[in-house]
């Protein structure tokens, strides 16, 4: 059987689908697997217990006798290719009472997970673009701070369109101690970027907080980046799929902006229900439109159950309440428990972690650990601990020549205490053995 370029782009092995095996194996795995690899939010009682009440309403929420229960309505007809037409309604209220932001529902659509989202917009804004001389013009997707998400790394549908910047490294305190660093956008490499002086840039996009480092750009930076994109007249596709008002994993004091040169991409996913495959656009109505019709012609129309499950919660703020009093707390305190786990294991030896800023993993550089982590990834791996190596979050870059792409892991710290326990211990023990043999 042959596969088209476009089949054999999609089929080749990449990082995200060996992450995504590896996640997949764990769970089906009979062998205990300390699980700090993948992406799946934690199993927090508050919240699935909401979840699960606000499901089973869904089924008896009808007149008796009469079958229009919202579950009903929402499995049963397929919603237009912009989405749930009331659930978008309740997310236009929804934000324009939190935020200053003057929405109305030609500002939102929705797709199948935010992952859809960024298949979408990355091959709306980058590949290949005639100009206005008629001549074609390559143009890539700005990452103005790499490491950045796994996942945008093989979207697009034909060759790989990404200009990424590599960061400044600050040495940096946490909680009062040392042993931590935070990395910066590097504005003077990235305004100096010939791509994008010369028109080769489509748009720049950034997560906050960013997987895979617990990064939180701070406001300067993103009102910077702001200025640039409109200087170039390109969209900032800001992806929010940990940050505010829901899930809300963020413990830097900053705030989230909007308007109408930014794209937002939101998700149900770290909230717990990365299941239900629902991702959220807030962007101009031009490019809810365009995604509107690319909905219609992939999906028909996206996913309705994660919008009827949402609906509610989005109405009444309980989504906001959920994050700020249970989703938030609890990543906040296995950060800190992981950190201290971490630096009982391997204080002495020469780890720094990524101050932890938000999201769901800590990110920890080995300073000249004597092999790279693709090889501690498989090591770890025989002993039953999953963590994911460093080189596949630089999207964009060659990293052959660069020592610090393989001298860092992600490490997930959604696991229960025990798992995190376990999965620290096996790495810290690796660790030790691999400085101390050097
Ligand atoms: N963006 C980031 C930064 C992520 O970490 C993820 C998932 O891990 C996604 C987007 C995609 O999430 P989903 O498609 O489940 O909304």
């Amino acid at each position: 059987m042959k596969f088209s370029k476009f089949g054999q782009k999609f089929t080749q092995p990449t990082g995200i689908s060996q992450l995504m095996d590896d996640l997949g194996d764990a769970l089906k795995s009979d062998q205990p697997v300390n699980m700090l690899g993948g992406g799946n939010p934690a199993k927090i009682d508050a919240v699935n217990e909401l979840f699960l009440e606000t499901y089973k309403a869904l089924g008896v929420d009808n007149d008796a006798d009469v079958p229009n229960s919202s579950a009903i309505i929402s499995m049963a007809n397929y919603s237009n290719p912009q989405g749930d037409a009331g659930f978008i309604d309740a997310l236009v209220g929804f934000f324009n009472r939190h935020y200053d932001w003057n929405l109305t529902a030609d500002n939102i659509a929705l797709t199948n997970g935010s992952q859809n989202a960024f298949f979408y917009l990355f091959n709306l804004f980058g590949g290949a673009f005639t100009d206005e001389q008629n001549e074609s013009v390559d143009k890539s997707i700005l990452l103005p701070l790499t490491p950045e998400y796994i996942g945008y790394s093989d979207v697009h549908v034909e060759g790989q369109h990404f200009t990424a910047v590599l960061p400044h490294i600050d040495e940096v305190t946490h909680d009062g101690e040392a042993g931590f660093f935070k990395y910066r956008v590097d504005f003077d490499e990235l305004e100096n970027l010939p791509a994008l002086k010369e028109g080769r840039i489509g748009a720049i996009c950034c997560s906050r907080p960013t997987n895979p480092t617990g990064n939180v750009l701070t406001d300067n930076e993103m009102a910077h980046l702001s200025e640039i994109a409109a200087r170039y007249d390109i969209p900032l596709i800001i992806d929010n799929a940990y940050g505010m008002p829901f899930p809300n994993i963020i413990y830097s004091d900053v705030n989230l902006n909007w308007d109408n040169n930014t794209i937002l991409c939101f998700s149900l996913s770290k909230i717990g229900l990365p299941g239900m495959r629902t991702g959220i656009i807030v962007a101009d109505a031009k490019v809810i439109e365009a995604v509107s019709a690319m909905n219609a012609v992939v999906n028909l129309a996206p996913t309705r159950f994660g919008a009827a499950i949402a609906t509610p919660l989005v109405e009444n703020d309980r989504i906001k309440q959920l994050s700020d009093n249970e989703i938030k707390p609890f990543y906040q305190q296995q950060a800190k428990t992981a950190v201290t786990l971490l630096k009982k294991e391997l204080g002495d030896y020469p780890l720094v972690i990524h101050k932890p800023e938000g999201a769901i993993f800590l990110w920890l550089w080995f300073k000249d650990l004597p092999i790279t982590t693709l090889e501690l990834y498989e090591t770890l791996k025989e002993k039953g601990t999953l963590i994911v190596p460093s080189e596949y979050f630089f999207p964009g870059v060659d990293v052959s020549d660069y020592q610090h792409a393989h001298e860092c892991i992600r490490m997930s710290i959604a696991a229960d205490e025990d798992t995190l326990a376990k999965g620290i211990a096996v790495i810290g023990e690796v660790v030790r053995k691999l400085y101390d043999e050097a």
